[in-house]
């Protein structure tokens, strides 16, 4: 059998597989979750089917505490996606979990505050069953939110 003849349907991974589940519990829950290794307690995103630290298969999801800091950050002053028109510019930012993962969501408060390094809360905006937004609120306007 020669290259061309090779069954080319053997190997089919999955189009969602992991990367779904992360949204699909965010959307659920209202609450982000990661893996987390049951051998050694690492904590690791994006989701995979091993652990990064000490390749055990026995991994978890967790609810993560919902606090972090600006990892990096980028301003979009253009969108392709019309959701997003109003908004522009936008700022999509990594943010690095208090359980040490980073991870992409968007910023909702003045543009002019992000640094690196800003303390930010993590929130999860549901939109029906299968989406979620990650937003990252700035600690300092919730602070003044809520007195
Ligand atoms: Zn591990």
């Amino acid at each position: 059998m020669n290259l061309t003849e090779r069954p080319v349907d053997v190997y089919q991974p999955k189009s969602f597989g992991l990367d779904m589940d992360f949204y699909l519990r965010a959307a659920a829950s209202g609450q982000v979750h990661v893996q987390q290794c049951e051998t050694c307690a690492n904590f690791q995103h994006p989701p995979r089917f091993l652990c990064s630290a000490c390749a055990s298969k026995h991994l978890n999801w967790q609810a993560i505490q919902g606090a972090g800091t600006v990892y990096s950050w980028s301003l979009s002053h253009f969108t392709i996606d019309s959701a997003w028109t109003d908004s522009l510019p936008y700022a999509t930012v990594v943010v690095e979990s208090l359980e040490g993962v980073r991870f992409v969501g968007t910023f909702s408060g003045p543009q002019n505050d992000l640094t690196i390094g800003l303390p930010v809360n993590i929130r999860v905006e549901s939109i029906g069953k299968n989406f979620a937004y990650i937003w990252f609120d700035s600690i300092s306007e919730t602070s003044k939110e809520n007195g």
